[in-house]
């Protein structure tokens, strides 16, 4: 691997410092400019020594490619050297790091954010399938995020890319076997289409910290997607041992949240055989969930049921404090509404703006005895709007997944 461990090479116009990371061919290391405004780069240095052919083809191209293109979420090429030893591209630096150690420092990311992540990363391969140009090696160490704090991606690594032109179908085996798509293992003959098998890995890696197909062989590999089982989601496995080791609470909203991602699974499912598997599974965690709820309600009553003598004493204590009594009657109003058990979701939004308002108030206290008993008030109402959102969420999740379920047999009667 060229330069990986050794002194940063040297270069006129730029001081090179850490290391960014190496890949395949090359190691990056962040640099200033030199002279006038010390712009910050990227450099990914590839030593001539360590190239043979195909490297030095990959290199071209990735160079070739850059060059041409402009977009938001593609990295830029800003310009390449050489000296005796080594080839540079001065790259555009992406503050953020790429998106694997992004999905690793956060174990998976939330679907808000992997949404934003799919917009971006569908943006530039739209942009790159425009210019008939195919990436290949799509994977998170490829995908850059412009900063740490609203990261824009930035698609990078263009050293297997090329040019594919519909006919063209002389390919050769390039690419990450993890995010591989399966021709390209098979047939060793594929074309753009491989990038949207990446996407899906890609995708699946961001929601649940990792690759579905993740394998310790080439052979494992390979059977995993060759396999019809369906990629079970860590949630239901997750579900099934908070449910045995009796915690009713953890499991009943593992099941409901695996069920969100069962119903779309159920819906868009085209292979008979399968579809039924899927609906059977559907159907057994909608029992035990249902279930579980009615245990988790029954002891969560008993809870609430036992009175707060400290909310009294607080309400004693805030007699002298308008903004404090009011934002407590509000708690009242959104505690009793919830008890009153009609309409949950004007508690939670009772709840909240009771919460909006004490914690104002809180940041304001100063230390004392009001100051605790006040402390411990807002944990109570934020542990009991957490509990509601989570009651609300369920029962969404439930009645989608019995809908869906009708729907499936409704269909597959028709069918028959
Ligand atoms: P290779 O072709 O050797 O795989 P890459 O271009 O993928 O090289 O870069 C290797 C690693 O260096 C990336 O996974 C990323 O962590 C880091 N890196 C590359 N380019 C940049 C950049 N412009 N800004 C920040 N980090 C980068
Ligand atoms: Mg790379």
């Amino acid at each position: 691997m060229a330069g990986a461990g050794w002194a940063p090479p040297r270069l006129d116009e730029f001081i090179l410092t850490e290391r960014l990371g190496s890949g395949t061919y090359a190691t990056v290391y962040k640099a200033y400019r030199k002279r006038d405004t010390r712009e910050v780069v990227a450099i990914k240095c590839v030593n001539k020594r360590s190239l043979n052919r195909t490297s030095v083809e990959n290199l071209l191209t990735e160079i070739e490619i850059l060059k041409t293109i402009r977009h938001p979420n593609i990295v830029e090429l800003k310009d390449f050297q050489w000296d005796s030893d080594h080839i540079y591209l001065i790259m555009e630096f992406c503050a953020g790091g790429d998106l694997s150690r992004f999905i690793r420092m956060r174990r998976l990311l939330p679907e808000k954010v992997a949404r934003i992540f799919l917009q971006q990363l569908a943006c530039a391969l739209k942009f790159l399938h425009d210019h008939n140009i195919s990436h290949l090696d799509l994977k998170p160490q490829n995908i850059l995020l412009s900063a740490p704090e609203n990261p824009q991606l930035k698609l990078a690594d263009f050293g297997f890319a090329q040019y594919m032109s519909p006919w063209d179908e002389q390919h050769v085996l390039r690419g990450s076997p993890l995010y591989m798509a399966p021709e390209m293992v098979c047939r060793q003959q594929y074309d753009a289409r491989v990038d949207l098998w990446s996407v899906g890995v890609i995708l699946y890696e961001a929601l649940f910290g990792k690759p579905p197909f993740a394998s310790r062989s080439f052979a494992e590999l390979e059977e995993k997607i060759r396999s019809e089982r369906a990629v079970e989601t860590n949630l239901v496995v997750e579900a099934v041992r908070k449910d045995q080791e009796g915690d009713a609470n953890a499991a009943l909203s593992l099941y409901c949240k695996a069920l969100e991602y069962f119903v779309p699974a159920l819906h868009y499912e085209s292979d008979a055989r399968r579809k039924e598997a899927i609906r059977a599974k559907v159907g057994q965690y909608i029992s035990r969930a249902e279930e579980l709820k009615v245990l988790v309600t029954s002891s969560n009553k008993n809870l609430l049921e036992k009175g707060n003598p400290a909310r009294e004493l607080l309400k004693e204590m805030a007699k002298d404090k308008p903004r404090l009594c009011t934002a407590l009657e509000v708690a009242s109003a959104a505690i009793a509404k919830e008890e009153e058990g009609r309409d949950d979701s004007d508690a939670l939004e009772l709840y909240q703006q009771s919460l909006g308002e004490l914690l104002l108030l809180l940041a304001a206290e100063p230390a004392g005895r009001r100051r605790e008993l006040l402390h411990v008030e807002i944990q109570t109402l934020m542990a009991r709007a957490e509990y509601l959102k989570d009651q609300i969420k369920m029962r969404e999740a439930q009645s989608m997944g019995k809908e869906a379920l009708a729907e499936s047999v409704r269909s597959t009667c028709t069918l028959q």
